[in-house]
């Protein structure tokens, strides 16, 4: 309960449909293990065109349900969803890298039931999830989920947050859900929560590759550990972005930008899926500008010159073999969609 907050009843709505984007990160530098157990990190986020879409739908009970693609779970307690998770030998859910749980471990339920502590129009929700963005591909659709439902249920329950106020329930959901409310262009640091947006007006086209195999996040970062060890790097303490990174963005400057593009990660990851240096061999010889690995991966996104070149690209992995899809950021953030036909 907000104190002196009111509900205006006329906010609400039986449905709200939010869209949220999935993002890529232009350039990622990686602190070392810190004592809490996470690392420090400093990064460039890019919100991208592709959208994940979250429907609040309101329901006569007072929990939180969700289905997934067309997947529903029973009773809140999660069941199986060809392919996009597994039931354990003890009925709980238990998410496999590239599974989308459906219970209430699922970052969009958290997230409509963390504002539910704070909100006195709360009712009972269903969240209706479409997924765009691959799952766990190091885009961060989880994050962009847990965005879209709050934006959603803010809106349903006539709740009232301002984007700040959004923005820092979001922090508790995880490091990347604040930039999925904001989208655009922004420089991350801390563990990528701390915010500062960043001018970015020329679109920057760019073709994803995804993969069927997701990457564990916390498992890359371990990777990452690793190498450094027995390579005896000492990861920087400090980690900060290259100014050059962001005055080409603000020119839109793809070759400018292209050998600018660096991920800490990608090495864990190339170690963990060797098939991703293939995809960036391809794509570097079907005439991408530059190649990298998406967050944690196992995402690829090339940057290309141009939405023309992007197309072409795209066909031209597609003949690979590959599933690419042309996409351009800087993308806006969680937004209000219109209501849904029908
Ligand atoms: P991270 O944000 O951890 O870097 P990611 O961007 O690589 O992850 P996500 O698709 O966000 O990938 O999913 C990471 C994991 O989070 C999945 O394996 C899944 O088990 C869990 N998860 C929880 N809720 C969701 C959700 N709504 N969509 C996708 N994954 C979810």
């Amino acid at each position: 309960m907000v104190p002196g907050r009111t509900v205006d009843l006329r906010l609400r709505a039986r449905s709200v449909r939010v869209r949220a984007p999935g993002k890529i990160n232009v350039a990622l530098r990686v602190g070392p293990l810190r004592e809490d157990g996470y690392h420090g990190i400093a990064t460039v986020f890019l919100a991208v065109s592709l959208f994940e879409e979250v429907t609040a739908f309101q329901t006569s009970g007072d929990g939180v349900s969700v289905s997934v693609n067309g997947n529903v779970s029973v009773d809140g307690s999660g069941v199986n969803g060809s392919g996009l998770g597994r039931v354990d030998g003890s009925g709980a859910l238990e998410p496999a890298p590239g599974s989308v749980p459906l219970d209430r471990t699922n970052l969009a339920v958290r997230a409509a039931e963390l504002l539910a502590e704070v909100s006195p129009g709360r009712t009972g929700v269903h969240l209706d999830i479409t997924k765009r963005v691959p799952v766990a591909g190091g885009m961060g659709g989880g994050s962009a989920d847990a965005a879209a439902a709050l934006l959603a249920c803010d809106a349903l329950w006539g709740s009232g947050f301002s984007r700040d106020e959004l923005a820092r329930i979001a922090v508790d959901l995880g490091a990347d859900v604040p930039f999925a409310l904001v989208g655009g262009t922004a420089v991350g640091l801390g563990v990528g929560d701390r915010l500062t947006p960043a001018i970015s007006k020329t679109p920057l086209h760019w073709v994803l590759v995804s993969s069927d195999d997701g990457l564990s996040t916390p498992e890359v970062y371990r990777t990452l550990d690793a190498i450094r060890l027995r390579d005896g790097i000492e990861a920087d303490p400090r980690p900060a972005i290259d100014p050059a990174v962001l005055g080409m963005m603000r020119a839109g400057d793809a070759p400018g930008l292209a050998p600018l593009l660096h991920n800490d990660l990608q090495e864990a990851a190339l170690e963990l899926a060797p098939r991703l240096r293939d995809i960036l061999e391809t794509g570097q010889d079907a005439g991408a500008l530059a190649g990298i690995v998406s967050g944690s991966g196992p995402t690829i996104a090339f940057l290309t010159h141009s939405s023309g070149h992007a197309a072409e690209l795209q066909s031209l992995l597609e003949a690979e073999g590959l599933r690419a899809r042309a996409v351009h950021g800087p993308a806006h953030g969680a937004r209000l969609a219109p209501e849904p036909a029908g």
